[in-house]
């Protein structure tokens, strides 16, 4: 059976350059893609039967896809001018905070609505439901958890320690912030 390919890309084939440019100057837009491609794998490996998956949580999959193409398309779209002023690292990493807590609020408001939906008073279909709510459920605390997360890291902004470790209070480097703008530790205290 032939797959579908569902990276980017192909999906936005027009919008190859903005993805290109994005994905180099917002580590906003780089972690979303990054996961989308993640999802997009594992996605692929249940089509070739690479890895086993029931039809439910495989379609829960599917919509999850969706949405985060929703979200990748918008930020594609937004005509968001790139700031030329110059940004110190931090405040790079607090905007990156910012605009991903921003994402995470509308995407658990999606999952609400679709852990809502009627059920169906069918039996097999609601052992079918019950296994999409748990999918759904799982995005979700993942959500929660990260959005958690970020309002702490804002939360040490406000009070000046951002970019402290939380335990030892040494300074967490820049590399470390770069890829986990959240992080609580450094990463002698995180090993
Ligand atoms: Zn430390």
């Amino acid at each position: 059976m032939a797959v579908e390919h569902h990276d980017l890309i192909h999906e936005f084939p027009n919008l190859r350059d903005t993805i290109h440019e994005l994905k180099t100057t917002s580590r906003h837009f780089r972690r979303l893609f990054d996961e989308y491609h993640v999802l997009t794998t594992t996605i692929e490996k249940i089509e070739n039967e690479v890895v086993l998956a029931t039809t439910t949580s495989e379609n829960a999959k599917k919509r999850h896809r969706l949405h985060l193409k929703d979200e990748l398309h918008a930020l594609l779209t937004a005509n968001k001018p790139i700031t030329l002023t110059k940004q110190s690292p931090a405040e790079t990493h607090i905007q990156t905070l910012v605009d991903r807590a921003e994402l995470l609020e509308r995407r658990l408001v999606k999952i609400k609505l679709d852990a809502a939906t009627a059920h169906s008073s069918n039996a097999t279909e609601q052992a079918q439901e019950r296994e999409n709510d748990e999918v759904i459920d799982e995005i979700g605390n993942a959500t929660r958890e990260e959005l958690d997360l970020i309002y702490k890291a804002l939360e040490r902004n406000k009070q000046g320690k951002y970019g402290t470790c939380q335990h030892c209070d040494a300074s967490i480097s820049d590399n470390r912030l770069e890829a986990l703008p959240e992080a609580e530790f450094c990463i002698s205290c995180a090993a």
